[in-house]
């Protein structure tokens, strides 16, 4: 089997590169481990005829016009602005910690600057800001940190927040408004397909075969290409010669419930500090879908298992450039996508990631 590009992972990554090799006149070679393209924002109807997302709730969104368009080549969309409410025993608050969260919490009806006021005297300043607790301490104190984010921490990551490098909460803003968004970025809405039609529209192309449930360390005996796009876990491909990279994984307890026709107020519940699970996600929210009954999942997370989550932590990415550099040597071979970079990245930024690699590799830049 001779290919003039192969691309090893069919999720955001691979598809793009793959779409973008093959329009480009190269023949590709698409290939993933799993039995289905679209990787880790697979979805599907479950045996119910729900859409559901099979390795948790995906929720499209981006501040990126390139993306976005790109994208919309291959579906149109419905639009949807995610919501959160965070659980403490049996109140539900909204996340990001906003006004109505601070008002609702402690009994007060304070405006924007009152909340901004509250926050000011909450807060412990910390100089230099380096970890996630850092990051919480210093934009909202002790006590909302530890009632939102320090259970909800320890569960998701298996550390405490002083231990995760300070990008991981500053995934997560605090308002003074009471703006209840998850997201306020300019681009939030969902394939009205779902993603894997939008992935099958993707690499629908005649240069571009597909094989799946085929791994690389297998296909590497049997096949031939010029240029090799890697979007697995980058210590795999390496043979962990530097050690394997850490990674949270998750087990994901889907359920469908008949003849309910809302299950919560919004699209995602979290659990912080009560049950062993982080979240319920009711995906009805998210889809638009009209149906008798509705579907939901909850998250579980645990050390083994498929790598979802990279680790942002200092120590861990030390171990990531040793590969990285290694990665470096490698010929006409590039590492793209969350697992190829280490990289918390949201769907979004691997689409950017992919678009970039494909253009600098084939303009020969
Ligand atoms: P993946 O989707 O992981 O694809 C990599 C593929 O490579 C996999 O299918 C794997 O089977 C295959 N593979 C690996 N090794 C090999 C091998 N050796 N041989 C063959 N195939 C191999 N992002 C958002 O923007 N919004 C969200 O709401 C959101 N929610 C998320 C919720 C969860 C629970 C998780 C885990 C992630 C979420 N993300 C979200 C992030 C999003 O999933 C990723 O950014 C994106 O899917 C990464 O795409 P990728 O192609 O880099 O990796
Ligand atoms: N987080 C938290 N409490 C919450 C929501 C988030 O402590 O109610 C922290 C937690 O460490 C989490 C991180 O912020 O892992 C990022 O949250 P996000 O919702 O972006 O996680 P993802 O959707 O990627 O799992």
């Amino acid at each position: 089997m001779k290919f003039d590009v192969l691309v090893v992972g069919a999720g955001f990554a691979g598809s793009v590169i793959a779409e973008r090799c093959a329009s480009a006149g190269h023949h590709v070679l698409l290939i993933d481990k799993r039995e289905h393209i679209g990787g880790n924002a697979f979805d599907e109807l479950d045996g119910n005829g729900v859409l559901v997302h099979r390795y948790g709730p995906h929720i499209f969104h981006t501040n990126a016009p390139v993306v976005s368009d790109y994208l919309s080549r291959f579906t149109e969309w419905i639009p949807y602005e995610h919501r959160v409410l965070a659980s403490l025993n049996g109140v539900f608050y909204p996340i990001p910690i906003n006004q109505t969260t601070i008002n609702r919490l402690y009994g007060l009806s304070l405006d924007e600057a009152g909340v901004a006021e509250f926050l000011e005297r909450a807060r412990e300043p910390k100089n230099p800001i380096r970890t996630s607790e850092d990051v919480v301490l210093s934009s909202v104190g002790r006590d909302l940190c530890d009632k939102f984010f320090r259970g909800y921490t320890r569960k998701q990551w298996g550390l405490d927040l002083s231990d995760l490098s300070a990008t991981v909460a500053a995934r997560i803003p605090v308002r003074t408004n009471t703006d209840d968004r998850y997201f306020t970025d300019s681009f939030q809405k969902m394939p009205a397909q779902g993603f894997t039609k939008m992935f099958a529209r993707m690499l629908d192309h005649a240069r571009i075969r597909i094989e799946l449930g085929a791994s690389f360390q297998e296909l590497r005996q049997r096949a031939e290409w010029k240029l090799l796009f890697y979007t697995g876990p980058i210590d795999e491909y390496f043979d962990f010669r530097f050690g394997a990279l850490p990674y949270r994984s998750l087990r994901f307890e889907h359920e469908h419930l008949p003849e309910v026709e809302k299950f919560q107020a919004v699209g995602t519940i979290n659990y912080p500090n009560e049950q062993s699970f982080t979240r319920i996600t009711e995906f009805k929210h998210l889809t638009a879908q009209k149906h008798s009954g509705t579907s939901i999942v909850r998250e579980y997370p645990t050390a083994e298992g498929d790598p979802y989550y990279p680790i942002p932590r200092p120590e861990n990415n030390e171990i990531y450039q040793r590969y990285c550099a290694e990665a470096a040597r490698e010929r006409d071979t590039f590492f793209v996508g969350r697992l190829a970079q280490y990289r918390y990245y949201n769907m979004d930024q691997v689409v950017a990631s992919a678009l970039k690699a494909t253009e600098s590799v084939l303009s020969g830049a």
